[in-house]
């Protein structure tokens, strides 16, 4: 893509009300652009590390199984009725549609998914079943102004699944904790992030959470430094007669693995797990036929991740003071290629040359070929972080300056020697 093509600028002026890292980083870069609190527009830079991020989920979903559909974001009264949450869900969207009837918009899709399945499961053998959607979820938070990690409106992969008993729903649980793993690690985050014990468990002790260490994170943990698990604060408020977990926590034990050193950061949550057992099916009527003939309800699980969350997580803990700083796998494009001499024609020929050959060599590569000043563009390329800058100028002559935007120092090296580089990642 050529620069002087790219739809958006950056920016540098940007509204004081702006307190998120992630939020002013991304608007300043063009990545995204703020329509409301909470609401925001994904500009072709962003839409690229959205996509990657949805391609690196859907790849890990579907090996653990999962089939994917896509369902409504509007959503009949009577569905929400019937598990109680049209009263109970607080940030639940309602609505009046022109036939009177009232509606919501989907904060998930429990209450449209059970009915559906009830459709299609009604015997042993058509269990286990794994469905999941990446589809827009609203939610009338009263807090949205984390940028990208708290949207009123944001994408989720909500994976549900259907089984005969606890023992099968035990073991996918298992599956995909370690599918998110698998997702976390592509997406540059795992090293920072902390399988937690959280409420929410209706059917188990608790639930998980994947929650991720940022200053921006709103979210308390305590990280048990040997064993890596982690509680949430917020759990700790009702003690859980099973496996007591306020106990040892105020102790100062891990009640894991007994081990005495905690640490205290502030985290957000980048995905959720849980054991649902009959919550939702019961409301529904959704039952199966055993293999001894007996009737008995469906056992499920739900497993969310959001991804501009995850987006904006990465933002948060992949910046220095010139800007963003992404992780290959997620990044917009592979290299940056910056064009110093614009006015000297040999040169613009040059670097026209070297455009031409990466595209060839199937690299994704943004192109600043603008009429700019060098000053501008390396501020702009440092700003956008995509991972590999290379700058053609008057000095560098028949190499490519490279530059790791991660690092500091520079070298000079040849077309192949770059194509071999990106290429063998
Ligand atoms: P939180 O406690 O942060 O409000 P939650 O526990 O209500 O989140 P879940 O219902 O568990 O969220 O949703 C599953 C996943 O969807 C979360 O782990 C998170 O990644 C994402 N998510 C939830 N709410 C939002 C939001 N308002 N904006 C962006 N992502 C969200
Ligand atoms: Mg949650």
């Amino acid at each position: 893509m050529r620069q002087s093509d790219l739809f958006t600028k950056t920016t540098k002026t940007i509204s004081a009300e702006e307190k998120s890292v992630n939020a002013s980083l991304l608007i300043r870069a063009g990545f995204v652009d703020k329509l409301a609190a909470g609401i925001y527009t994904f500009l072709p830079l962003g839409l690229r590390v959205l996509n990657k991020i949805e391609n690196i989920i859907r790849e890990e979903i579907n090996e653990a199984g999962g089939q994917e559909i896509l369902m409504p974001a509007l959503h009949p009264k009577e569905n929400w009725q019937k598990t109680g949450r049209w009263e109970s869900f607080d940030a639940l969207f309602k609505l009046k549609g022109g036939d009177k009837k009232e509606y919501a918009l989907g904060a998930t899709h429990e209450e449209i998914l059970v009915p559906l399945a009830k459709k299609h499961i009604s015997s042993y053998k058509d269990l286990p079943r794994y469905i999941y959607q990446i589809q827009t979820k609203f939610r009338d938070e009263v807090r949205a102004k984390s940028g990208l990690l708290r949207g009123r409106q944001f994408l989720m992969k909500d994976l549900y699944s259907f089984h005969a008993d606890e023992k099968d729903l035990n073991s996918y649980y298992e599956k995909i904790k370690d599918a998110y793993w698998k997702i976390f690690e592509r997406a540059g985050i795992k090293d920072k992030t902390y399988l937690t014990l959280a409420s929410g468990g209706t059917f188990s002790k608790y639930s998980h959470e994947f929650q991720t260490v940022t200053s921006a994170g709103e979210d308390t943990i305590y990280i048990c430094e040997k064993c890596r698990l982690a509680v949430n604060k917020e759990i700790l408020k009702d003690e859980n007669p099973v496996y007591p977990v306020r106990n040892r926590i105020s102790n100062g034990v891990c009640p894991e693995c007994q081990n005495e050193k905690f640490k205290v950061e502030k985290a957000i949550e980048v995905g959720n797990i849980f054991k649902l057992g009959a919550k939702y099916s019961a409301p529904f009527g959704l039952k199966f036929i055993d293999n001894a003939g007996k009737e008995r309800a469906v056992i499920m699980g739900c497993y969310g991740i959001g991804l501009d969350r995850l987006m904006g997580t990465v933002v948060e803990t992949n910046n220095d003071e010139n800007g963003i700083i992404w992780p290959k796998s997620i990044a917009p494009y592979q290299a940056h290629l910056l064009l110093l001499a614009p006015q000297e024609r040999e040169i613009r020929e040059k670097a026209d040359l070297i455009y031409n050959t990466l595209l060839k060599s199937d690299i994704e590569v943004l192109y600043d070929d603008r009429n700019l000043s060098a000053g501008i563009k390396l501020k702009d390329s440092d700003l956008i972080g995509i991972p590999l800058r290379l700058v053609i100028s008057g000095k560098t002559r028949e190499n490519i300056e490279v530059k790791e935007r991660k690092r500091k120092e520079a070298k000079l090296l040849g077309l192949g020697e770059v194509i071999e580089m990106i290429t063998n990642g």
